[in-house]
């Protein structure tokens, strides 16, 4: 049986929030009976876009993070559920039954992933459908992957074997995958939201002017591991995908006939800037 899964790419992801304003365009004022209670104006994003900011001025980056309801496979919101009000489908689609889970106020705790809303008026949970409303008409796409201008947002129906495929060969990740919960969304460049970069820039001074050290090595060592990289043009370079709070690390710089240095950095906690660094 073939399943959707949504893939989004956090590099692609420019915070526009078109996405999110097409899931109010579709749901806002419009039931679905079976799928989905329309959605209130207000307070609820079914897709909602996380912010990281990583570096110091100015090495710096911002990633955004749209987090739906992940649809997941082993999903604590079905087990937590009364009466079979929340449901997987055959087609990997979790939907809540606006009916049957009428009260069920503890489903928006059930969720780690904070991705159920609270209806007051209704006095229903509620959450990302995929749209399943209209994928079951025919549509090949949901509303937000439709709206995304930069193509961050990419659903896929296929087998389980076929998906595998897929995820090795486009290196893909679940976001928190310690939940064990087994989305069914997985993101590409992830390291943008979930691990940090040692970055910075290598020059020399050159008959009193400051020239940048394009082509230095910079190596990156922590414990007995080694990691090399050349500097640009502008003499800057950058390690990324590196954990955070996952030890202490030290840089060695060497360039033509220039002394070679060596910097300790100490404990990473989070992405670094360490500035200009002059042989
Ligand atoms: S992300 Fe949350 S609401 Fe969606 S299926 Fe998983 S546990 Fe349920
Ligand atoms: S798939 Fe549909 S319901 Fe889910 S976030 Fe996108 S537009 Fe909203």
């Amino acid at each position: 049986m073939k399943k959707w899964s949504l893939i989004i790419d956090v590099e692609k992801c420019e915070d526009c929030n078109n996405c999110f304003l097409s899931c109010k365009d579709e749901h806002v004022d419009n039931d679905f009976p079976r799928y989905s209670l329309a959605q209130p104006r207000h307070g609820h994003r079914w897709i909602n876009i996380m912010r990281k900011e990583r570096g110091q001025y100015p090495l710096i980056d911002v990633a955004y993070l749209p987090i739906p309801c992940m649809h997941c496979d082993n999903a604590p919101c079905v087990k937590k559920a009364q009466k079979g009000a929340v449901y997987k489908r055959e087609d990997g689609i979790v939907i809540i039954d606006p009916e049957k889970a009428k009260g069920q106020k503890h489903l928006v705790n059930a969720c780690p992933y904070d991705a159920i809303w609270w209806n007051d008026d209704k006095a229903v949970p509620q959450k990302c459908t995929l749209c399943a409303h209209l994928l079951d008409e025919g549509w090949k796409e949901p509303r937000c992957v439709q709206a995304c201008p930069t193509g961050a947002l990419r659903v896929i129906k296929a087998e389980d074997s076929e998906m595998q495929k897929i995820i090795e060969s486009e290196n893909l990740e679940v976001y928190q995958p310690q939940y064990n919960t087994r989305p069914r969304v997985y993101y590409k460049n992830l390291y943008r939201h979930t691990r940090c970069f040692i970055g910075g820039s290598v020059a020399v001074q050159v008959d009193g002017t400051t020239d940048c050290a394009a082509g230095a090595t910079v190596t990156l060592i922590k414990d007995s591991q080694k990691t090399a990289t050349l500097t640009d043009a502008f003499g800057d370079f950058k390690f990324d995908g590196l954990e955070e709070n996952s030890g202490t690390y030290r840089l060695e710089i060497s360039y033509r006939d220039w002394k070679k240095k060596t910097i300790e950095l100490g404990l990473l906690a989070a992405s670094l800037n360490v500035g200009t660094i002059f042989l």
